[in-house]
């Protein structure tokens, strides 16, 4: 099953000229690269009619179960441009395994590790003229898959897509690598226990997009969501995980519970921050800790992190009721040289003594 061939459709590429102006400035989510990869499965035939096609519209029909019931995963991961031309992965298998996880959880089929990795890499192949030089740029890989079988009975489908999209972007956060301020989100929750909170699902958006906005009309770019059953133990933000470094080199941030996403950036960053001597706690983090800690001096920092922001520095934490804000002294001094020393695994300037880059092969010269 996983040596399935793929079925190569050749789009009309857009002019070169046109390509490189949207480089210039990808923004984040708004171009798409000129092809997609589509593979079907059924409970039947299993995975079967993989396709490199030209990007645009599907076809649905209006029972599709994904439209009604929201089962649909999806991942998130990026190619670079390193200094040589050459473009890479970061860990890709990684997110294949995750998306297996998320499928358990919804109900939805396992796809060989082995045939995801190829599926982005075969994208990345095709639309390599795609993937941005300029500085932190690079192309965003937006594996997902979808129950799409016309049935409005509830159960799980026995026909599912699996797709890939790429996008070119630039920094997620406009304005540099800015501290945010986040909001402390009392009246909304993101996951309960044995809910869907691991899983990197489209439902868990969904909830998180009025919170969103209220975080917005408190002055703050992104959301905390604390544990629904305690209001004081943070879980993460909407679409990131969250590190505070504490002065006497240690770095804390929630234990993988159930209700939070197990992030490969999250992971990485431990592994980082420990081969620098740094010890890591994994645990359950306070609200009230956070604050005592910043005003008995013991934590120095917070950021969040996330494939699309790779590091983000925290300035505040907003609520109602208390602000904890780090001034002048965020973006902090170890934030940095952490996202600096990931950016350059990724971008190859620093050596990736974990093996967790896969080179890509160009396909061919588009025109
Ligand atoms: C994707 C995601 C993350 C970050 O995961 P990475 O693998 O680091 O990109 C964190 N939290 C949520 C809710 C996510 O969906």
């Amino acid at each position: 099953m996983t040596d399935l061939t793929f079925a190569f459709t050749e789009a009309e590429r857009l002019p070169a000229a046109d390509r490189d102006a949207i480089l210039e400035n990808p923004g984040f989510g708004d171009h798409f690269t000129d092809h997609m990869v589509s593979i079907t499965w059924t409970k039947d035939a299993g995975w079967h009619d993989a396709r490199v096609m030209p990007y645009g519209p599907i076809a649905m029909d209006p029972a599709s179960s994904v439209l009604h019931y929201g089962q649909e995963i999806f991942e998130g991961l990026k190619a670079y441009r390193r200094a040589d031309g050459s473009i890479v992965t970061f860990r890709p298998e990684e997110n294949a395994r995750r998306l297996n996880e998320s499928a358990t959880r919804l109900a939805l089929p396992q796809i060989p590790v082995e045939l995801f990795v190829e599926a982005t890499k075969q994208l990345v192949a095709v639309d390599a003229e795609w993937v941005p030089s300029g500085a932190d740029q690079s192309l965003y890989i937006r594996p997902f898959m979808i129950a799409d079988e016309s049935f409005l009975g509830v159960r799980a489908a026995q026909r599912a897509r699996f797709m890939v999209i790429a996008s070119p972007a630039g920094p997620y956060f406009s304005g540099g690598v800015k501290p945010v301020s986040i909001w402390l989100s009392q009246d909304f929750a993101r996951a309960g226990h044995g809910g869907t909170g691991a899983a990197k699902c489209g439902g868990n958006y969904a909830a998180s997009l009025l919170p969103q906005n209220v975080a917005a009309e408190n002055g703050c770019q992104q959301v905390l969501f604390t544990d629904a059953d305690n209001p004081d133990v943070i879980d993460e933000l909407g679409g990131m995980n969250l590190f505070l470094v504490r002065g006497d080199s240690t770095l804390v941030t929630p234990a993988l519970n159930g209700n939070i996403l197990p992030g490969i950036t999250r992971k990485s960053l431990i592994q980082l921050a420990q081969d620098r001597g740094y010890a890591v706690e994994e645990r359950a983090v306070t609200v009230t800790e956070w604050r005592e800690g910043v005003a008995d001096g013991s934590i120095v920092e917070a950021f969040a992190c996330g494939t699309a922001a790779v590091i983000t520095p925290i300035g505040q934490l907003k609520s109602p009721d208390f602000t904890i804000d780090f001034g002048d002294r965020a973006p902090g001094e170890f934030t940095l040289s952490l996202r600096e020393e990931l950016t350059g695994i990724q971008y190859g300037s620093r050596e990736d003594r974990h093996g967790w880059l896969e080179e890509i092969t160009a396909l061919g010269a588009a025109v």
